[in-house]
């Protein structure tokens, strides 16, 4: 079995955030048909090494402060590393922090990857463990020295090793190949928009060869989502159909799910995407409200979400899509419930005369006198209970913190999303936007995370 240069590779750190914490040292194993080199070295981090850290790994600030720092050793990681699949334990920290490392250094750096946590839970899926210590347990692995780079380097290129022996070739082929395949990704797309797409929350939209999105989506996790749309084994024809047209991708990150969600859904309104069909446009959005004529005589009248405004939202049903899905809304809930057509103004009948559906056995003959109207009033208002609109649960205005964003709504509507105090009064001042069913149904599974504005405000 023939694998390619190898580089087996282990990093020691300030902490674990590759955007802000920093190298301390580079170990690396480099296997190849002319043998095995090791190399290791310690990096002059820029910033001070916690006690915690210290401890973990035994390198001090004072062992770092004679170091060359990472862009004085660039030029040397990037031509021991070039041309060989990476190979680490956890290889996304590891890839993540040398990535950072030679932007700050003003290089680029791309490697085909192999993650060894990866590689051992394909191939031995009984056991639950596949961090350092229990491969090392596991496959008798000898320890020199534990946390330190060229420690841990030796160690996964022993298991590799080992792996020759315990694993079929066959087996441990497909497997590595499996784990370092790139998505195919369709021709006319760089592979570096790939590699560039931050990890985290937000929205994604796909352009092919116009101005105007493909698609527009949101995800948690921006990058393993994008990567699964152009995963080969699609079932979907659609879906596969979609990722061949992709030319150009655009990310907008957010702070949070939320404000993916909000800024999905605006998105899909504004821009109407193709291969989005789930939501629809809501111009015509409307509700039934129940007004009371007389004194227990409730009937219904069509509001539009744009006559909605600041007022109570007290016996309003819906949102219906439009004037024609409220009124067969009703109409089959009158059906249902042995309403009359004449109150709720699905007919037009001269006062005293029964309606069409009464001589159908469908009313109860309220139009006749046969039901006290009151009664009728109780039926309808129990009849559209499960369409009622929930009650805005603020005096006024409430607020989302997402990291850095903070989301304003006030009764359903998004107001705007502000990164300061002083951003957050003045979405205040702006006349806040027509009701949107999208927002509405956000917010209504992110209740618990709604804070008033007046009670506590949030500090930017
Ligand atoms: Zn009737």
């Amino acid at each position: 079995m023939s694998f390619p240069a190898l580089a087996f590779v282990d990093l020691e750190t300030t902490g674990a955030t590759a955007t802000a914490d920093r190298i301390t040292e580079i170990g690396i194993v480099e296997v190849d048909e002319n043998g095995v080199r090791e190399w290791s070295c310690l990096v002059n981090p820029g910033t001070p090494i916690s006690g915690f850290i210290e401890r973990l790994t035994g390198i001090s600030n004072a062992m770092v402060a004679a170091a060359p720092a990472f862009e004085d050793v660039a030029e040397e990681v990037k031509a021991r590393l070039e041309g060989r699949l990476f190979i680490a334990h956890n290889a996304r920290f590891d890839y993540g922090f040398l990535k950072n490392e030679f932007r700050r250094a003003g290089q680029d750096f791309r490697a085909t990857v192999l993650c060894t946590v990866k590689l051992s839970r394909k191939l031995f899926p009984q056991h639950a463990k596949h961090n350092l210590d229990s491969l090392i347990e596991r496959h008798d692995l000898t320890v020199s020295s534990r946390h330190r780079a060229l420690g841990d380097a030796r160690l996964i290129h022993q298991f590799w090793r080992r792996l020759q022996a315990e694993v079929a070739p066959e087996l441990l082929a497909q497997t590595v190949k499996a784990l370092t395949a790139r998505p195919s990704l369709p021709a006319g797309l760089d592979p570096a928009a790939i590699d560039d797409l931050p990890e985290g929350p937000g929205v994604y939209l796909f352009y092919g060869e116009n101005e105007l999105p493909l698609y527009v989506g949101k995800s948690k996790e921006l990058k393993k989502r994008v990567l699964a749309h152009f995963a080969a084994d699609h079932a979907a024809a659609r879906e596969m159909n979609l990722a061949q047209q992709v030319r150009r991708i655009e990310c907008i990150a957010t702070g949070g799910e939320i404000g993916a969600l909000l800024r999905e859904a605006a998105l899909i309104k504004q821009l109407q995407p193709i291969h989005n069909r789930v939501l629809r446009r809501n111009e015509e959005l409307c509700f039934w409200q129940l007004i009371e004529l007389r004194a227990g005589e409730w009937r219904p009248a069509l509001l539009p979400a744009s006559d909605l405004g600041n007022g109570q939202q007290k016996h309003l049903y819906g949102p219906f899509k439009g004037a024609k899905e409220a009124k067969r809304t009703l109409t089959e809930l009158a059906k249902e419930h042995r309403l009359c057509h004449s109150l709720l103004g699905l007919e037009r009948v001269k006062p005293g005369k029964p309606c069409f559906a009464h001589q159908l056995q469908q009313c109860k003959g309220t139009c006749v006198g046969k039901e006290p109207v009151s009664f009728h009033s109780a039926r309808l208002m129990a009849a559209l209970g499960r369409h009622q609109l929930s009650p805005w649960p603020f005096a006024g205005p409430a607020w989302i913190r997402e990291g850095e964003e903070v989301h304003l709504f006030d009764r359903w509507r998004h107001l705007g999303t502000a990164f300061s105090e002083a951003d957050l009064h003045e979405l205040l001042d702006v006349s806040p936007p027509t009701f949107d069913r999208d927002t509405y149904r956000i917010l209504l599974k992110a209740i618990d995370l709604m804070v008033p504005l007046a009670a506590n405000r949030p500090r930017a």
